[in-house]
């Protein structure tokens, strides 16, 4: 059992001439051929989530909403968000990723997995697509983990360069879910400020690191040694989820911090030691966003190498 799952799926979600695109995928994929990975990953097939697994974080208007808006061809669902006539059934494996890969987690078959899945998900909002996401697939993921596998506490680290609005407002209230973001602030959607920091049996379970552009490596690093390990002391988590976005890499179009590709290993080797520590090595981590596909893959590696080798 010493195997990272793997989950890249995907491909049919057309958003057209757009940032988020299925070469990113591509990308992703040609790193998990390279032969120093071929023995460490499991292949995973996403199943579909539920509409009741969504539902856990979704309305079911919007849900059907989602579905509705997919019939037709190429269209903007606001002004970011595209779907296609395939958009719904991959968001759902999108969500459904993350179930799949934890089950495998649970089941004892590999020790902890990689959902390279589009459409991205830490934007979306209960009743809202927005900033590329339809489903919110870590949230749905973290509610899964409570409900079928009575994992209770569940941590989530969003490093992706832009503030995880969607995550961040699911369990606002909710003390059983610690949601850590880095970001570069002022930047989209807005939110993440420091003074955001949950609301009544939820209070202090929201940590937000706001960081200007040109955050480094260091920045990024002491975000998470010195705020996010001791506020673990309070919150002993039962399982970790990552929202891996590699847009805040130094080669990103979409936004201005300057993380390496060894920052990003660093980073995951942290989390993976944290992991082991707390809760029996239980870590999923889940792309979100990352532009550049040269900084997706040197990324990637060193995430995945951090997954496989600690
Ligand atoms: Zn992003």
């Amino acid at each position: 059992m010493n195997e990272t799952g793997l989950i890249i799926s995907g491909y049919h979600h057309d958003t057209g001439v757009h940032p988020e695109r299925a070469d990113r995928l591509g990308a992703i994929e040609e790193v998990c051929h390279l032969p120093e990975f071929s023995s460490h990953l499991l292949r995973l097939e996403p199943r579909s989530a539920t509409v009741e697994e969504l539902a856990r974080v979704h309305d079911r208007d919007y849900i059907c909403r989602v579905e509705e808006a997919c019939r037709g061809g190429i269209h903007a669902l606001d002004p970011d968000t595209m779907v296609s006539s395939a958009s719904y059934e991959e968001a759902r494996r999108a969500a459904g990723g993350g179930l799949t890969v934890l089950d495998a987690m649970m089941a004892g078959r590999v020790r902890n997995g990689f959902c390279a899945v589009r459409p991205p998900g830490h934007h979306a909002e209960r009743d809202r697509a927005m900033g590329f996401c339809l489903f919110n697939n870590i949230a749905v993921t973290a509610r899964y983990a409570q409900a079928r596998h009575n994992l209770k506490n569940v941590l989530i680290v969003d490093w992706d360069v832009h503030h995880g609005n969607g995550t961040q407002n699911t369990f606002y209230a909710d003390p059983t879910v610690f949601y850590f973001s880095i970001h570069q602030y002022p930047h989209y959607p807005g939110s993440g400020a420091a003074d955001q920091t949950g609301r009544g049996e939820g209070e202090g379970r929201t940590l937000n690191v706001p960081l200007p552009a040109g955050g480094d490596d260091k920045a990024y690093r002491e975000a998470l040694v010195d705020r996010l390990i001791p506020a673990m002391e309070s919150f002993p988590p039962d399982l970790i989820l990552i929202s891996a976005g590699f847009d805040a890499h130094r080669d990103d179009p979409l936004a201005g911090m300057m993380v390496t590709d060894e920052g990003f290993g660093g980073m995951t080797k942290l989390l993976v030691a944290l992991a082991e520590e707390r809760c029996g090595g239980r870590l999923l981590s889940f792309l979100e966003g990352g532009y550049s596909l040269e900084g997706l893959k040197g990324a990637v590696r060193m995430h995945l190498r951090a997954l496989i080798r600690n």
